[in-house]
């Protein structure tokens, strides 16, 4: 707990303590009819007591982030949603009739927003990293799921009101107790407030048990009705169907993309010349039949992934580029700071790899380039954290994980997963398909290493086991190192060993003269093995639902009479680059708005052409809503105006040279400050008189 929050706390309850004995001492004092004035000299001094409570009351609200600051949160997501629904950014989908939880429409200029966001996620990825893009269907059939896993174990846990039916999410109504009773109990005590904190810690550690038993404990009953719980129980996240008329085929829709790619690994392995390390990568809709889903587009039933997988030797995890990213500093938040109650601390990544708190260099290099993703899209780099999965968050199999987190109205929200999940996939899908997943590394040399031979004779095996031989054979050639050691020993001793044969559900006897077990030099050209992967997972919802409320604004319009709403989007991001506008219904003027907005479309440039007659201001207002980062206006037929959306500042260039100063200065390779250090500037004047 923060040092502060803990001091307040404390003083907290002194205080209650001291207005309980002092009230006691006022009823004492007028029971034995003492004097008015010592009455009156102990309830002010009570009173006093109770003002002190207060002040006390209100650094402590201040400190937990509860009371104002948390209405101040729903109004700042309610302006910013309100603006975003308003101007189609994105909308609940089948609207008229009535929209279906967990699912939403991109409008135009949410189309766009994401449209770039992916762009630049071929850019930042894909194309600086050479990977291999593929894109596969979304109707997968169920041994492939069945295969990773998901079909047994892809579920969250459900509660449900025992009356109405009604679920929810087992772990979100122990989160929102908690955090509802830290934020506006300001009674609980020290301890009681660490427990809590510990809780929200831990929650994604809890089993079905431990949480029916915490939600039994603070007596948590179902939200809308007060009616009691059930106990929690696992609920499958994926969509069923089944693949043709016969609906003997069973599917589900996926819940992730990574699978298209672990499955076609030996075609993308052969297709990058049999070398590792190498990654695929891949964009497409995933589904999860969310059980409540809340939080606009943080928690949807189908959303848009961006996934890499990279395959790498488990034997060699460094990364030839990692230098480039060792210096970067940014917040960190590892296992142990969690566990202890610290918050997040800028680590060096290097640091973070030499001393193990990242497991190695190739996770810490994707946590820079993640890093890095994120900040030139337009997220705060103080609201953006990589915190680490507590040990059972982990996936048994897996190394090591690192979750981007964005901080926004609804507090730390993981956006980007960014996991070791070394060889479980791989493995998963070679056992169940019978295709061996795996890579070789060709020595350079020939190698001499000592084998294990099992020989079984197959003579002596025949006449013993008759028609069995051939599954006898089989389970003996099947055996690891320990188990045939075990029966080399047992047959030099006593001649015999017991042996299982899983396949015939039975031991038999294996005599000394029907199996040769012994270790021999062998040379090896090569070794086989299963590689590693490492997978940053993006969700692009979620990234870009952050990235909105982390560009909007409200600035007071000139006249001082309304707040303008503001999407600081860089030009990367922004669904429109520029407007152009005549700024009077002038024909001369019009047509000069046409010549430069024919420009714009040849170089690429998406913009928008507004020959409305409303007045300049008011345009202005309007693309400064959209987030439309430039505006030339037409003021003349030879020079025009180009005004920057976040510092309104304009720059007078000529006709002819309008759209490629804007080109420049969207594709990064000019700054507005060099824009506006090198033409001659524009005093609003007139043009901004609406502003
Ligand atoms: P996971 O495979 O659960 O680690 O999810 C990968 C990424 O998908 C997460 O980091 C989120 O950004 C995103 N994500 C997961 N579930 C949802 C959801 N229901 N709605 C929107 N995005 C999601």
């Amino acid at each position: 707990m923060d040092a502060s929050e803990e001091i307040l706390r404390k003083t907290l309850a002194e205080k209650q303590s001291a207005i309980e004995a002092h009230g006691n001492a006022v009823r004492a004092l007028k029971a034995a009819g003492a004097a008015k004035p010592e009455i009156d000299a102990a309830i002010e001094s009570l009173n006093g007591l109770k003002l002190e409570k207060t002040s006390i009351e209100r650094q402590l609200q201040a400190a937990i982030g509860g009371g104002d600051s948390s209405l101040n949160r729903e109004a700042f997501r309610q302006a910013v949603v309100n603006t975003l629904e308003r101007r189609l950014f994105y909308i609940p989908s089948f609207k008229i009739y009535r929209g279906v939880a967990g699912l939403y429409d991109y409008g135009p200029p949410g189309c766009a927003v994401k449209s770039n966001v992916l762009a630049f996620w071929r850019q930042h990825f894909v194309l600086e990293e050479n990977m291999l893009e593929v894109d596969c269907p979304c109707v997968t059939p169920e041994v492939v799921l069945k295969a990773s896993g998901h079909v047994d174990k892809f579920t969250d846990l459900m509660v449900k009101d025992e009356k109405t039916g009604t679920c929810y999410r087992a772990d979100h109504l122990l989160k929102d107790f908690c955090n509802e009773k830290l934020q506006k109990d300001l009674s609980i005590s020290t301890e009681k407030a660490a427990e809590l904190k510990h809780i929200l810690a831990v929650l994604d550690d809890l089993s079905a048990e431990e949480l029916g038993a915490k939600l039994k404990e603070y007596g948590i009953t179902a939200p809308d009705t007060k009616n009691p719980l059930s106990d929690p129980y696992p609920f499958n996240l994926m969509f069923q169907t089944s693949i043709g008329p016969s609906g003997l085929s069973p599917g589900y829709m996926r819940p992730e993309t990574a699978q298209g790619i672990f499955v076609n690994f030996k075609d993308l392995y052969y297709y990058n010349g049999n070398k590792l390390p190498f990654a695929a990568a891949q964009i497409g809709q995933a589904f999860r039949n969310e059980i409540s889903p809340r939080q606009g587009l943080l928690r949807v039933r189908e959303f848009t992934l961006a996934e890499i997988e990279h395959f790498v030797d488990p034997e060699n995890k460094f990364h030839p580029k990692f230098s480039e990213v060792a210096n970067w500093e940014f917040l960190m938040f590892p296992r142990e700071e969690q566990m202890s109650g610290h918050s997040a601390k800028k680590i060096p990544l290097g640091e973070a790899v030499s001393r193990g708190i990242v497991n190695n260099e190739t996770l810490g290099y994707f946590i820079g380039r993640v890093y890095l993703f994120l900040t030139r899209l337009g997220i705060d780099k103080d609201r953006l954290r990589f915190r680490q999965h507590l040990a059972n968050e982990m996936a048994h199999y897996a190394a090591d994980c690192w979750d981007a987190e964005i901080e926004c109205s609804y507090g730390w929200i993981e956006c980007v997963g960014i996991a070791d999940r070394s060889a479980y996939d791989l493995r998963a899908h070679s056992e169940k398909s019978g295709v061996p997943l795996v890579a070789q590394e060709k020595f350079p040399e020939p190698r001499e290493v000592e084998k294990l031979v099992i020989n079984p004779v197959k003579k002596e095996l025949g006449l013993a086991f008759k028609g069995n031989q051939k599954m006898v054979v089989e389970a003996l050639e099947a055996m690891n190192e320990k188990e045939a050691l075990e029966m080399k020993a047992a047959l030099e001793s006593k001649g015999v060993s017991e042996f299982n044969v899983c396949t015939l559900g039975k031991n038999v006897t294996i005599k000394k003269n029907m199996v040769a077990i012994s270790k021999e030099i062998k040379k090896e050209h090569q070794r086989v093995f299963t590689p590693s992967v490492i997978e940053p997972s993006f969700g692009i919802g979620r990234i870009i639902f952050c990235l909105f409320e982390h560009s909007f604004y409200t600035r007071l319009s000139k006249a001082g009479d309304e707040q303008l709403n503001v999407f600081r989007f860089p030009p990367l991001v922004a669904p429109i680059k520029c407007t152009v506008f005549p700024l009077v219904q002038q024909q001369h003027y019009e047509e000069v708005a046409k010549v430069i907005s024919q420009s714009l479309t040849t170089a690429g440039i998406s913009h928008k052409i507004d020959i409305t007659g409303t007045s300049i201001g008011k345009r202005y207002a309007r693309t400064d809503e959209l987030g439309v980062p430039f505006a030339i206006t037409v003021d003349s037929t030879s020079s025009v105006t180009i005004r920057e959306r976040d510092s309104k500042d304009q720059v007078r260039v000529s006709v002819e040279e309008a759209a490629s100063v804007v080109k420049e200065v969207t594709d990064g390779r000019r700054t507005w400050a060099d824009v506006w250090s090198t033409f001659p500037h524009h005093s609003s004047g007139s043009v901004e008189a609406d502003e």
